[in-house]
């Protein structure tokens, strides 16, 4: 069976993630991530999603209304995110770096950015929440961020946050990363 970065993230985040919390999709994108948070905190939960692309945001209020689903979606940086929630009031945080798939390479998510997002998440998530990463590296893009943030979350502090790197091995070509966090 293939595992992608993906069904590997949404697996995790389902151990987390329960009817009536509160999370945030960070980077909206298709909506994907989206979709599947709002299937896990059902109709007493809200999700809430970020991106920078007017575009991603009208794909996933369509794709969420097929199912059935409305979501709050915001047209910011996931860097202002701390400006729209009570500090440890979210269960969980997606985070799917990089650019849209067939969009504009130079609209991908930036180190400098993702981490003051990072840091704003740290505030926002509940104890025993999670953060979770889709980090992508490859082609033209990805190989800066990957390593500002992985530097990043080397020095957080282990008493307060769990931080776990997961690898796919044996892949070639700079396979994607998932990363969590967890707030003890
Ligand atoms: N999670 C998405 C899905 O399920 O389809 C895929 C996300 S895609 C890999 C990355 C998205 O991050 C792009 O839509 C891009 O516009 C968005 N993005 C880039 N910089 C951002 C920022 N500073 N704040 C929020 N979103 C950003």
């Amino acid at each position: 069976m293939r595992i992608s970065i993906v069904d590997w993230t949404h697996q995790f985040l389902k151990q987390y993630v329960k009817e009536g919390d509160h999370c945030i999709d960070a980077t909206v994108g298709n909506g994907g991530d989206m979709l599947y948070l709002k299937q896990l905190v059902k109709d007493t939960g809200t999700v809430s999603g970020f991106d920078i692309q007017q575009m991603a945001l009208d794909h996933t209020r369509e794709k969420l209304a097929a199912h059935g689903f409305t979501g709050n979606l915001y047209l910011d940086s996931h860097a202002n995110m701390g400006q729209y929630f009570e500090k440890e009031s979210i269960a969980a945080i997606v985070f799917n770096l990089g650019y849209l798939p067939g969009g504009d390479h130079k609209l991908a998510t930036k180190a400098e950015s993702t981490i003051q997002a990072i840091e704003e998440s740290l505030l926002l998530l509940k104890r025993g929440g999670v953060i979770s990463l889709c980090i992508y590296s490859g082609g033209d893009s990805g190989f800066e961020e990957k390593d500002a943030v992985l530097s990043y979350l080397k020095g957080l502090d282990h008493k307060k946050y769990l931080v776990i790197t997961n690898e796919f091995y044996n892949k070639p070509n700079h396979p994607p990363m998932p990363v969590f966090i967890i707030k003890n």
